[in-house]
């Protein structure tokens, strides 16, 4: 993941502190400790305190204790076979801990009756008696320096002593005081935190717990404040902007009423609620920020062809970006269906769209006659001038990051002005964290799937006992259904990716299913190739549909029942959901297998998730506790780490402290408002270099 920072010259590197070889370096490497600065901001899983002192006769729990103890009297050795062990009796007053030491018969030598330790360690009550195994101890002598001492998780071949030392060793050479602290005094005085330079010491080395909060308190501070930083460069200034008013006319009226009376089916209610709280926005000239959430199949192409039509009847025009060019069709297709009786031209943008239609489709935009562009990446790859373009859309806006999002509809026309904006999403993201990845976001929710949809059966199943889950398949394709076959990218190779899928599919259509159509979907097609294939599909001429994840995003066919994910523990739980969400689109039991060798805990964890939750919001939950907000974003490949110190829900204080103060910076004389802003870009840098390198 952290590819940037692997490969770039480091300043501070490793190796220049004391006990680290390059072998060693290359095991902190495998856990993304690059340099020392990484090192710094390799942060403790737990602590062991030394801090706060216990009297033996205290001791009523079970539990981690730090006491003053002395050798009662002299210690007896045993040994059995390899296995030796020491038993000791501390006491203090007339109190008593019975220690063991295994393995460490030298200690014979190094207690004496009557010596007197400070001990660490996990004391187990049994009855009365108080034992402890393997303690920890210090001379007494050093008490005053004692604290929290940090526990890292670490790789074999590296400890516990080499990383404390390496850290130490960081912190001494005045390292910390050379980064970037992006946070003024006045605010951090305002808001009482700490500097960057005292947090990120204490973080490693704290001699009590309230050094250690405060240092924790800066750090979740400046993840929020950062990640909001990162979110809001090239956004603008959201208060100045104004975008155009759509005025309701009768006209506007009339036309969303035929387009209504024209639907096969009824609106749902989440639909009509999210279509009024678009138009509602519409009609005003502070511009839509609108994240439109809908699970998988709930029918958010709708809504997007509610606001675009109402746009186009207000005489301006919409785009709508898709994140792939067969969903892109699919919608265009359902556009026109809908808009061209009533005189409303929409066109597709594809990167496949020959030049000539290309030109065609610029001019149209251009002169305002277009009224609808819908199109993939192609839409922002240079600026389209629109005459009046008033809303932008973005489907699944999750594939699309940040700065792709900022982008779309630029070329807008009148430059005082910025376009409404409606971004949809099936990937559920919890309110907390929307509201802090979002400027001025508001947020429509269909909870509600259209009526008759049944739950997915969803199954784990080991690739040895593949053959149940082909009866299955046999058995929906005899009654009429179709099947999709999913197959992994592989991404460090593309020809792998390709040799998986391609393999599966030989195998089903010579071996396993012969007697059916089977057809392969990959991305190395060109454009009209997977065209042609999916609208075969679509058509009901292909049976069995075997494909890597390009059909993963919005491709809607009502009669495919059954779904294949082979390799499943290569996905994550958001993309696994939205594959899951191409089945039981119709009225039949739809089934999901999720194929999997994995035997480690965490895939069958993730796995699991799925198989127990339908629920796209309960998912994305479970999703962003196991992997982080990285996805969110859309920049998971950036390798964006998940908040470590910030609890969304706990830390609601520090997350409006940490937008007040961006706020308060924007308002500040242009060259302070710069140099703070230049700032965070630099932490961010020394921070997440993969993350602003992706921003950029
Ligand atoms: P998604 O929210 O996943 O983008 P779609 O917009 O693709 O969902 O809709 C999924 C399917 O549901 C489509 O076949 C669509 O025609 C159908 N659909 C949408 N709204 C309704 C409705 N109110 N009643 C019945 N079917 C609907
Ligand atoms: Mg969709």
């Amino acid at each position: 993941m952290p590819a940037a920072k692997e490969k770039q010259e480091h300043k501070f590197p490793l190796t220049a502190l004391k006990g680290i070889s390059d072998k060693r370096a290359a095991l902190f490497a495998d856990m993304g400790v690059y340099d020392q600065i990484d090192l710094l901001f390799f942060y403790p899983r737990g602590y062991e305190n030394w801090a706060d002192f216990t009297e033996i006769a205290d001791i009523k729990n079970s539990g981690e204790y730090t006491f003053y103890a002395q050798i009662a009297r002299a210690p007896r050795l045993n040994r059995k076979g390899k296995l030796s062990w020491l038993n000791v009796v501390l006491l203090a007053g007339n109190e008593t801990v019975e220690a063991t030491f295994f393995n460490q018969s030298w200690l014979m030598k190094e207690f004496h009756p009557g010596q007197k330790y400070i001990f660490h360690g996990k004391v187990e009550m049994r009855g009365y008696r108080r034992s402890i195994v393997n303690p920890a101890f210090v001379d007494p002598a050093k008490a005053d320096s004692l604290g929290l001492l940090p526990i890292y998780s670490l790789r074999k071949g590296l400890n516990q002593k080499l990383i404390r030392q390496a850290t130490a060793e960081v912190i001494a050479s005045g390292l910390v005081a050379k980064l970037t602290d992006p946070v003024p005094a006045e605010l951090r005085q305002k808001y009482g935190l700490s500097t960057l330079e005292f947090a990120l010491a204490k973080i490693h080395e704290s001699q009590n717990q309230h050094e250690l909060h405060l240092a924790q308190t800066r750090l979740a501070f400046d993840e929020i404040y950062l990640m909001r930083a990162a979110l809001e460069t090239g956004q603008g200034v959201g208060a100045e902007l104004k975008a155009p008013a759509l005025r309701s006319t009768p006209e506007a009226a009339a036309g969303l009423d035929k387009l209504r009376r024209g639907l096969p089916f009824m609106l749902t209610r989440s639909q009509v609620e999210a279509i009024n709280d678009v138009l509602r926005d519409l009609r005003k000239d502070k511009p839509m920020n609108r994240l439109l959430q809908g699970d998988v199949g709930s029918g958010k192409t709708m809504v997007a062809l509610f606001a675009a039509a109402y746009t186009a009847y207000a005489g301006a025009q919409a785009v709508l970006m898709a994140p792939t060019s067969i969903l892109a069709e699919q919608h265009w297709q359902t556009f026109q269906r809908y808009l061209l009786p009533q005189g409303l031209t929409c066109d597709l943008l594809v990167g496949a769209t020959k030049a000539r239609d290309r030109r065609e489709i610029l001019d149209r935009c251009a002169s305002g006659e277009c009224k609808v562009l819908i199109g993939t990446h192609a839409l922002i790859q240079d600026e389209i001038k629109f005459h009046n373009l008033a809303l932008t859309i973005t489907d699944e806006q999750h594939r699309f990051g940040v700065k792709q999002r900022a982008r779309l509809g630029s070329g807008a026309g009148d430059s005082n002005l910025v376009p409404h904006r409606l971004n949809m999403s099936a990937t559920p993201i919890p309110r907390s964290l929307a509201l802090i990845f979002f400027n001025d976001l508001e947020l429509s929710v269909m909870r509600e799937l259209p009526s008759g949809r049944k739950e997915v059966i969803t199954r784990t199943i080991h690739s040895q006992a593949l053959d149940k889950a082909y009866q299955v398949v046999r058995r929906e394709l005899e009654a009429g259904g179709q099947a999709y076959v999913i197959c992994p990218l592989i991404e460090e190779s593309a020809s792998l990716d390709l040799d998986s899928a391609e393999e599966t599919y030989l195998k089903l259509k010579h071996n396993i299913f012969p007697d059916y159509q089977v057809a392969i979907l990959h991305g190395q097609m060109k454009a009209e190739q997977k065209d042609a294939i999916m609208s075969a599909f679509v058509a009901g001429d292909i049976s069995i549909l075997v494909s890597t994840t390009v059909v993963e995003v919005g491709v809607d066919n009502p009669n495919a029942t059954v779904m294949l994910v082979m390799s499943a523990e290569r996905f994550g739980l958001a993309q696994l959901h939205q594959l899951r969400g191409r089945v039981g689109r119709g009225e039949r039991q739809s089934y999901c297998f999720l194929v999997s060798e994995a035997q480690g805990d965490a895939a069958r964890e993730r796995l699991q998730a799925l198989v127990q939750l339908s629920d796209g919001f309960a998912l994305a939950e479970e999703d962003l506790r196991q992997r982080g907000p990285g996805d969110y974003l859309g920049t998971r490949q950036s390798g964006l780490p998940a908040f470590h110190f910030l609890d969304i829900n706990e830390d609601q204080l520090l997350i409006s402290q940490a937008k007040e103060s961006l706020q308060i910076i924007q308002s500040w004389p242009v060259d302070q408002r710069n140099y703070w802003q230049q700032r965070q870009q630099q932490a961010l840098a020394e921070r997440y270099p993969d993350l602003s390198q992706s921003l950029n």
